[in-house]
């Protein structure tokens, strides 16, 4: 759900309440013209896709239709909820040969599960299931159960058959959750869509995760980072080419007593991560490396964050403890 306030003449604010970050931006130049000639303008348009509220903003009228229906068309492929997605299928079935961009994007999630030494984990399904996050009917399991879910996590558990893109896991009953990583793909693919259309400038908030194309009439597209426990503006990021992914437990979570439960879990130990963090936003050249990466910061706490930082370049991470 989104709403937007126009704070002063040249300023327009998306903030988006159940999501972490809002986005401002400059709508006009900083030194706008006395005449000018031509008005310079920007579309928007929201469509709910892969469970959030999107939002296009671009000079190019077309932009925002190639964006929906890029991401409508990864979420047929890779949503859980869907029954006849690939990801459905192939965990009904424990094996099944999918498509290009499936394989890719699992193929991916294991090498972030070895460069983050396991904390991002696709496998923890099974998991998401038994904590209720999957169908909103949270429960605290107990330790026994989580013990013997625990046996079908680890992404050591799956078998890539490269020659004919077949996916398979070890176990039965395992399952995978691309939660994490598929709207940071979705964006990815819908940017590069933008550009073969010859779109060069673009803002795409996919629930708080955003992709800033090229820049704004000239200006950096700035974004605004909100607190994670108050509504307050605590930075403003300015994007050019980048994605920025917040990752924490003000979202999705519930309450147990005074306790705090998140839908982000640790897959070694079959609870909520507790790492330290309330938020972290991850800012990348790729979508689908922020929208992992943020996850991953979330579950391995501050100190392990630098670390992993140095694996990947030009990348950049925000903690809020
Ligand atoms: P959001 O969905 O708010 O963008 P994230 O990108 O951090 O948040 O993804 C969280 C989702 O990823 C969870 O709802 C769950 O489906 C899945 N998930 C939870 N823990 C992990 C983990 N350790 N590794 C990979 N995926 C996870
Ligand atoms: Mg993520």
């Amino acid at each position: 759900m989104a709403f937007s306030a126009k704070t002063r003449k040249f300023l327009v604010a998306f903030l988006i309440s159940g999501w972490s970050i809002a986005l401002i931006y400059s709508a006009l130049r900083a030194h706008p013209p006395k005449f000018p000639l031509k008005a310079k303008r920007l579309y928007h348009d929201n469509r709910l896709l892969m469970g959030t509220f999107w939002q296009v903003s671009s000079p190019n009228k077309q932009a925002s239709g190639i964006v929906f229906s890029e991401a409508s068309s990864i979420e047929q492929l890779l949503s859980k909820y869907i029954p006849a997605s690939e990801i459905s299928r192939l965990n009904r079935l424990g094996k099944l040969k999918v498509s290009a961009d499936t394989f890719y994007i699992i193929k991916k999630s294991l090498e972030f599960y070895r460069q983050t030494q396991g904390a991002f984990d696709i496998t923890v399904a099974p998991l998401v299931d038994l904590w209720g996050f999957t169908g909103q009917n949270f429960q605290k399991p107990g330790a026994d159960k989580i013990r013997a879910v625990l046996e079908l996590v680890g992404s050591d558990k799956i078998i890539l058959h490269e020659k004919d893109n077949v996916v398979e896991f070890k176990l039965p009953g395992m399952k995978i959750d691309l939660g994490a990583i598929a709207k940071g793909f979705a964006l990815d693919c819908a940017v590069k869509k933008l550009k073969e259309n010859n779109i060069a400038s673009c803002l795409i908030n996919a629930g708080g995760q955003v992709y800033a194309l090229g820049d704004n009439f000239g200006q950096s597209w700035k974004i605004a980072i909100q607190g994670a426990r108050k509504p307050e503006i605590t930075g403003i990021l300015k994007l050019k080419n980048k994605s920025a992914s917040t990752s924490g437990d003000y979202q999705q979570y519930f309450l147990r007593g005074n306790k705090r439960y998140g839908h982000i879990l640790n897959p070694k130990t079959g609870y909520p991560a507790e790492s330290g963090i309330s938020s972290v936003t991850v800012i990348a050249d790729s979508a689908l490396e922020a929208d992992a990466l943020s996850t991953s910061v979330f579950v391995l706490g501050k100190e392990k964050a630098k670390a992993l930082a140095m694996k990947f370049n030009n990348l950049e991470i925000k903690i809020t403890e």
